[in-house]
């Protein structure tokens, strides 16, 4: 059987890039930067002040001390925004605001806070050195910088950066469109009534909310019976689609159908079944369209784990994102058991000691133990040849966003 890397591999593998289009700054939190980010000018590009005070010639204030105070005619004012009429001349000083443009002339500014103002006079009682609480036109960054690489996660400081420098739209990776098919005659929808057997369609919620997170647009989420035709009828529908994850008959039951409806549409197979535990039975293969389709096992575990396993680097990938440093390790808290032969994903809280991360089994990991993903910090992975865990080894996890 696949190894999982494997098989992320030959996914990773059929990604071909997906175009970009510009988004306005408002539109694009969460999306994904398509080019560099490069400053065109100095940020904040003028020297300013960085207290509220009077900005002053550094020299005219040498000597100045508690005995001998040194006294600067105010000859104006500069707001954030509003910056002085007149330059600064010998001996003057110019009241000035958190922000404001340092008058030409000056070189410093003296908090408001320690002078003495009488009769339109500053009185310093100490020297003040030529920078002081000025903030330089290039501090955030100078013309020229990249600020932001292609593949950038856009989240709030992104957006507020690529505003500073002047961006009102930013070229951003398409969002690539995924359809969703959930398979199985047991599945009931939210507000309807559970016949004797039957079981919410949570895998039509999940995958969604996942693709959604993944940086995917849901373009249509449907649910399929049990039965040949129809599933050809809906798979056919949605290779529209830049991917398609279905879950559920995708295993060597007799009601089982997705391989066969796959087949049936020339859908190539590029792998089934990976040694992972769980998720087993995943399929993935490609359209003659290009679509890339995951088969995903029904059980609610197994799709929601192999969907970030498989689907979602692949939507990672399409758009370009910089995948990020998620991979670490732990100290796995308890025994766990485990034979040799498949890789196990195992769903653990994590908690930081002296020593490093902490990870430990959130509760029973059966496949169909849908709340085991409940205040999942981290997976742990254990590699498909080694037998028992012992508490205390040392294994590979990755946190989850
Ligand atoms: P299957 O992969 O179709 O054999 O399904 C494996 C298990 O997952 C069965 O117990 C199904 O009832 C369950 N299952 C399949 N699809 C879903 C779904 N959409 N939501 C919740 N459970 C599901
Ligand atoms: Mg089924």
């Amino acid at each position: 059987m696949l190894a999982p890397d494997r098989a992320l591999a030959l996914v990773l593998d059929r990604v071909r890039p997906i175009g970009s289009e510009p988004v306005s700054l408002v539109d694009a939190l969460d999306r994904t930067l398509a080019e560099d980010l490069v400053s065109a000018s100095d940020l904040p590009g003028f020297d300013n002040s960085a207290m509220d005070g009077y900005a002053v010639h550094a020299e005219d204030t040498e000597g100045a001390s508690e005995s001998k105070p040194c006294s600067l005619k105010v000859v104006g004012e500069s707001r954030a925004g509003a910056p002085a009429a007149v330059a600064l001349g010998a001996r003057q000083a110019i009241r000035i605001s958190t922000g404001a443009m340092v008058p030409d002339g000056a070189d410093a500014v003296v908090r408001v806070e320690l002078v003495a103002v009488r009769h339109g006079l500053v009185e310093l009682s100490a020297r003040v050195r030529a920078g002081q609480d000025v903030r330089r036109a290039d501090d955030d960054a100078a013309a020229g910088d990249r600020l932001l690489a292609r593949g950038t996660l856009l989240g709030p400081a992104e957006l507020a950066v690529a505003c500073s420098i002047g961006a009102a739209e930013v070229p951003c990776a398409r969002r690539p469109s995924l359809a969703a098919i959930a398979t199985g005659d047991e599945l009931v929808e939210p507000g309807e009534t559970l016949g004797p057997g039957q079981i919410r369609n949570s895998n039509a919620v999940a995958i969604p909310a996942l693709a959604q997170r993944a940086g995917a647009e849901v373009r249509s989420v449907t649910t399929v019976c049990d039965d040949r035709g129809r599933t050809i009828e809906a798979i056919g529908e949605a290779l529209g689609a830049d991917l398609l994850v279905l879950t559920g008959g995708v295993s060597v039951g007799p009601h089982d159908h997705v391989k066969a409806a796959l087949a049936e549409l020339g859908v190539e197979q590029v792998f089934w079944r990976v040694a992972l535990r769980p998720g087993k039975p995943t399929w993935f293969g490609v359209a003659p369209s290009g679509c890339l389709v995951f088969g995903l096992p029904g059980n609610p575990v197994s799709a929601i784990v192999t969907f970030g396993l498989f689907a979602a680097p692949a939507i990672a990938e399409l758009t370009g994102r910089d995948p990020g440093k998620r991979r670490t390790e732990a100290v796995f808290d308890e025994d766990y058991a485990k034979k040799p032969g498949r890789a196990h994903v195992v769903r653990c809280r994590v908690e930081a000691g002296a020593d490093g991360l902490h990870a430990r089994p959130t509760k029973a990991q059966g496949s169909h133990v849908l709340t085991s993903m409940l205040d999942v910090d981290a997976l742990a992975y254990l590699d498909i040849d080694r037998g028992d865990v012992q508490a205390g080894e040392r294994v590979e996890i990755e946190l989850q966003p």
